[in-house]
Protein backbone atom coordinates (compact mmCIF):
# COMPACT_ATOMS: atom_id res chain seq x y z
CA UNK A 1 0.00 0.00 0.00
CA UNK A 2 2.12 3.15 1.05
CA UNK A 3 -0.84 5.22 0.75
CA UNK A 4 -2.09 4.86 4.26
CA UNK A 5 -5.85 4.77 4.88
CA UNK A 6 -8.90 5.40 6.14
CA UNK A 7 -12.43 6.54 4.77
CA UNK A 8 -15.03 8.92 3.97
CA UNK A 9 -13.41 12.02 2.91
CA UNK A 10 -10.65 12.04 0.42
CA UNK A 11 -7.63 13.69 2.12
CA UNK A 12 -4.09 14.35 0.85
CA UNK A 13 -0.63 14.35 3.14
CA UNK A 14 1.78 16.92 2.95
CA UNK A 15 4.37 16.10 0.03
CA UNK A 16 6.93 15.89 0.67
CA UNK A 17 6.62 15.08 4.32
CA UNK A 18 7.92 16.46 7.31
CA UNK A 19 11.91 16.86 6.97
CA UNK A 20 12.36 16.27 10.35
CA UNK A 21 10.79 12.86 10.14
CA UNK A 22 12.90 12.17 6.88
CA UNK A 23 15.69 12.55 8.88
CA UNK A 24 14.67 10.85 12.02
CA UNK A 25 14.10 7.61 10.20
CA UNK A 26 17.53 8.06 8.30
CA UNK A 27 19.09 8.61 11.44
CA UNK A 28 17.36 5.56 13.12
CA UNK A 29 15.77 3.41 10.48
CA UNK A 30 14.26 1.20 13.44
CA UNK A 31 13.50 3.80 15.27
CA UNK A 32 9.83 2.93 17.75
CA UNK A 33 6.80 5.05 17.48
CA UNK A 34 7.36 5.51 21.52
CA UNK A 35 10.88 6.92 21.06
CA UNK A 36 9.84 8.87 18.40
CA UNK A 37 7.15 10.65 20.90
CA UNK A 38 9.74 12.07 22.71
CA UNK A 39 11.27 14.16 19.88
CA UNK A 40 10.32 17.92 18.97
CA UNK A 41 9.65 16.06 15.58
CA UNK A 42 6.47 14.39 17.45
CA UNK A 43 4.82 17.62 17.40
CA UNK A 44 5.76 18.72 13.81
CA UNK A 45 3.81 15.71 12.69
CA UNK A 46 1.04 16.01 14.77
CA UNK A 47 0.35 19.67 13.76
CA UNK A 48 1.54 18.83 10.16
CA UNK A 49 -1.31 16.30 10.26
CA UNK A 50 -4.02 18.52 11.62
CA UNK A 51 -3.76 21.16 9.46
CA UNK A 52 -3.72 18.68 6.12
CA UNK A 53 -6.71 17.35 7.48
CA UNK A 54 -8.42 20.70 7.98
CA UNK A 55 -8.32 18.83 11.90
CA UNK A 56 -11.38 16.52 11.12
CA UNK A 57 -10.18 12.86 11.82
CA UNK A 58 -9.22 11.24 9.18
CA UNK A 59 -12.23 8.35 10.22
CA UNK A 60 -15.07 9.77 11.33
CA UNK A 61 -14.75 13.64 10.46
CA UNK A 62 -15.22 14.95 13.86
CA UNK A 63 -14.10 17.86 14.37
CA UNK A 64 -11.53 17.35 17.22
CA UNK A 65 -10.50 19.00 20.36
CA UNK A 66 -7.58 19.26 22.04
CA UNK A 67 -8.03 16.40 24.40
CA UNK A 68 -9.30 14.09 21.84
CA UNK A 69 -6.38 13.73 19.14
CA UNK A 70 -3.82 11.12 18.30
CA UNK A 71 -1.91 10.53 15.28
CA UNK A 72 -2.94 6.95 14.38
CA UNK A 73 -1.08 4.25 11.95
CA UNK A 74 -3.16 2.71 9.47
CA UNK A 75 -1.31 0.05 9.03
CA UNK A 76 -0.42 -0.90 12.51
CA UNK A 77 2.73 -0.04 13.75
CA UNK A 78 2.99 -3.58 15.33
CA UNK A 79 3.78 -5.47 12.13
CA UNK A 80 7.80 -5.54 11.41
CA UNK A 81 7.93 -8.68 10.15
CA UNK A 82 8.94 -6.94 6.67
CA UNK A 83 11.21 -4.29 5.61
CA UNK A 84 8.88 -1.17 5.85
CA UNK A 85 8.91 0.78 9.42
CA UNK A 86 5.10 1.28 9.32
CA UNK A 87 5.75 3.65 12.55
CA UNK A 88 7.58 6.08 11.44
CA UNK A 89 6.29 6.16 6.87
CA UNK A 90 4.55 9.70 6.40
CA UNK A 91 1.95 8.03 4.41
CA UNK A 92 1.14 5.90 6.93
CA UNK A 93 0.51 8.63 10.07
CA UNK A 94 -2.75 10.39 10.19
CA UNK A 95 -4.68 12.37 12.44
CA UNK A 96 -7.40 10.59 14.52
CA UNK A 97 -9.54 11.17 17.42
CA UNK A 98 -9.20 8.75 20.33
CA UNK A 99 -11.82 6.30 19.51
CA UNK A 100 -14.77 6.92 22.45
CA UNK A 101 -12.06 5.20 24.84
CA UNK A 102 -11.56 7.92 27.35
CA UNK A 103 -13.41 7.71 30.23
CA UNK A 104 -12.67 11.32 31.51
CA UNK A 105 -14.29 13.07 28.42
CA UNK A 106 -17.27 14.91 29.11
CA UNK A 107 -18.73 15.82 25.79
CA UNK A 108 -21.07 12.66 24.17
CA UNK A 109 -19.36 13.33 20.87
CA UNK A 110 -16.26 11.98 22.57
CA UNK A 111 -17.36 9.58 25.36
CA UNK A 112 -20.50 7.65 25.35
CA UNK A 113 -21.40 4.48 27.39
CA UNK A 114 -21.91 1.93 26.89
CA UNK A 115 -17.60 2.18 25.60
CA UNK A 116 -17.01 -0.85 24.15
CA UNK A 117 -20.01 -0.24 21.91
CA UNK A 118 -19.42 3.11 21.10
CA UNK A 119 -15.63 2.61 19.90
CA UNK A 120 -14.77 3.81 16.64
CA UNK A 121 -11.75 4.82 14.07
CA UNK A 122 -8.56 3.86 15.24
CA UNK A 123 -9.34 2.28 18.30
CA UNK A 124 -12.39 -0.01 16.37
CA UNK A 125 -9.89 -1.28 13.72
CA UNK A 126 -7.29 -2.04 16.89
CA UNK A 127 -3.80 -3.87 15.51
CA UNK A 128 -5.82 -5.19 12.28
CA UNK A 129 -4.34 -4.99 8.88
CA UNK A 130 -6.82 -3.82 6.90
CA UNK A 131 -4.96 -2.47 3.86
CA UNK A 132 -7.15 -3.16 0.72
CA UNK A 133 -10.24 -3.64 2.41
CA UNK A 134 -11.17 -0.15 3.63
CA UNK A 135 -10.94 2.98 1.72
CA UNK A 136 -7.67 4.88 1.23
CA UNK A 137 -8.17 9.04 1.90
CA UNK A 138 -5.60 10.11 -0.58
CA UNK A 139 -6.99 7.39 -2.91
CA UNK A 140 -10.63 8.51 -2.95
CA UNK A 141 -11.75 10.58 -5.62
CA UNK A 142 -12.34 13.94 -4.71
CA UNK A 143 -15.77 13.27 -7.13
CA UNK A 144 -18.22 11.90 -6.81
CA UNK A 145 -19.41 11.52 -2.78
CA UNK A 146 -19.27 8.03 -2.41
CA UNK A 147 -21.26 8.15 1.03
CA UNK A 148 -24.97 8.75 1.62
CA UNK A 149 -27.04 9.21 5.23
CA UNK A 150 -30.23 8.10 7.32
CA UNK A 151 -32.22 9.11 9.58
CA UNK A 152 -33.31 7.41 12.18
CA UNK A 153 -34.78 9.03 15.75
CA UNK A 154 -31.79 10.93 17.13
CA UNK A 155 -29.54 9.48 14.83
CA UNK A 156 -27.75 9.87 11.24
CA UNK A 157 -26.32 6.89 10.11
CA UNK A 158 -23.70 6.80 7.09
CA UNK A 159 -24.23 4.20 4.23
CA UNK A 160 -22.46 3.91 0.79
CA UNK A 161 -23.72 5.71 -2.43
CA UNK A 162 -24.48 2.71 -4.48
CA UNK A 163 -25.25 4.20 -7.34
CA UNK A 164 -22.40 7.29 -6.74
CA UNK A 165 -19.88 4.51 -5.60
CA UNK A 166 -21.04 2.58 -9.62
CA UNK A 167 -19.89 5.92 -11.24
CA UNK A 168 -17.03 6.37 -9.75
CA UNK A 169 -16.44 2.42 -10.42
CA UNK A 170 -15.77 2.16 -7.03
CA UNK A 171 -17.35 -1.62 -4.86
CA UNK A 172 -19.73 -0.92 -2.69
CA UNK A 173 -18.63 -3.65 -0.51
CA UNK A 174 -15.08 -1.66 0.27
CA UNK A 175 -17.71 0.90 1.19
CA UNK A 176 -19.63 -0.70 3.41
CA UNK A 177 -16.71 -2.49 5.24
CA UNK A 178 -15.15 0.94 5.70
CA UNK A 179 -18.10 1.91 8.13
CA UNK A 180 -17.96 -0.89 9.89
CA UNK A 181 -14.21 -1.11 10.36
CA UNK A 182 -14.31 2.06 11.54
CA UNK A 183 -17.67 1.66 13.65
CA UNK A 184 -18.40 4.65 11.72
CA UNK A 185 -22.53 4.09 13.13
CA UNK A 186 -21.97 3.62 16.56
CA UNK A 187 -25.02 5.52 18.43
CA UNK A 188 -22.17 7.88 19.91
CA UNK A 189 -21.08 8.70 16.07
CA UNK A 190 -24.59 9.09 14.98
CA UNK A 191 -25.89 11.13 17.24
CA UNK A 192 -23.34 13.52 16.76
CA UNK A 193 -24.18 13.43 13.23
CA UNK A 194 -27.68 14.02 14.13
CA UNK A 195 -27.01 17.00 15.74
CA UNK A 196 -24.94 19.13 13.57
CA UNK A 197 -27.66 17.90 10.64
CA UNK A 198 -30.46 19.41 12.94
CA UNK A 199 -28.38 22.46 13.73
CA UNK A 200 -28.31 22.85 9.61
CA UNK A 201 -31.89 22.38 8.88
CA UNK A 202 -32.39 24.85 11.50
CA UNK A 203 -30.34 27.70 9.56
CA UNK A 204 -32.12 26.57 6.47
CA UNK A 205 -35.66 27.21 7.79
CA UNK A 206 -34.41 30.36 9.48
CA UNK A 207 -33.55 31.89 6.19
CA UNK A 208 -36.48 30.30 3.90
CA UNK A 209 -38.65 32.27 6.34
CA UNK A 210 -36.99 35.21 6.65
CA UNK A 211 -34.86 36.23 3.53
CA UNK A 212 -36.91 38.05 0.58
CA UNK A 213 -33.54 36.57 -1.15
CA UNK A 214 -33.91 33.03 0.14
CA UNK A 215 -31.67 31.68 -2.72
CA UNK A 216 -28.70 33.91 -2.61
CA UNK A 217 -28.03 33.26 1.13
CA UNK A 218 -28.68 29.56 0.25
CA UNK A 219 -25.83 29.74 -1.88
CA UNK A 220 -23.85 31.90 0.69
CA UNK A 221 -24.67 29.36 3.37
CA UNK A 222 -23.88 25.92 1.40
CA UNK A 223 -20.10 28.23 1.01
CA UNK A 224 -19.70 29.19 4.58
CA UNK A 225 -20.58 25.05 5.37
CA UNK A 226 -18.08 23.55 2.85
CA UNK A 227 -15.28 26.17 3.13
CA UNK A 228 -12.28 25.82 5.54
CA UNK A 229 -13.01 28.50 8.07
CA UNK A 230 -10.05 31.15 9.52
CA UNK A 231 -8.82 28.63 11.36
CA UNK A 232 -7.82 26.20 8.55
CA UNK A 233 -10.24 23.68 9.79
CA UNK A 234 -13.20 22.11 8.26
CA UNK A 235 -16.91 22.00 9.98
CA UNK A 236 -17.46 18.23 11.46
CA UNK A 237 -18.98 15.68 9.52
CA UNK A 238 -18.05 17.26 5.89
CA UNK A 239 -19.47 14.64 4.00
CA UNK A 240 -22.85 14.80 5.98
CA UNK A 241 -23.04 17.96 4.93
CA UNK A 242 -22.13 17.80 1.05
CA UNK A 243 -24.88 15.11 0.97
CA UNK A 244 -27.61 17.20 2.94
CA UNK A 245 -26.70 20.04 0.39
CA UNK A 246 -26.93 17.85 -3.11
CA UNK A 247 -26.00 19.41 -6.55
CA UNK A 248 -25.66 23.08 -4.91
CA UNK A 249 -22.74 21.46 -2.53
CA UNK A 250 -21.20 19.19 -5.70
CA UNK A 251 -21.48 22.57 -7.76
CA UNK A 252 -19.26 25.02 -5.17
CA UNK A 253 -17.13 22.37 -4.83
CA UNK A 254 -16.23 21.92 -8.38
CA UNK A 255 -16.27 26.12 -8.39
CA UNK A 256 -13.33 25.70 -6.05
CA UNK A 257 -11.85 22.77 -7.92
CA UNK A 258 -12.02 20.79 -4.43
CA UNK A 259 -9.38 18.25 -4.18
CA UNK A 260 -9.98 17.14 -0.20
ZN1 LIG B 1 -12.66 9.41 14.71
Amino acid sequence: MGKGGRSVKRCLKSDPEPLCLATYRNAWPQGTWNEFRDTQCYQTVRSTSRTDQGGLCAYCERLLPENDRQIAHFHPKSDTNGSVNWALLWPNLWFACCGGDQATMVHPDSYLPPTVENRSCDVAKEDNVVDGHVFSPAELPAFPRLFRYEQRTDCMDIAPDDVNCAAAGVAVNLAESTVTTFNLNCRRLSEARMRVHKAIESQIKRLRENSPQAATHYQTLVQRHLSKGVDGNWKPFFTMIRWRFGTTAEAYLQSINYQG
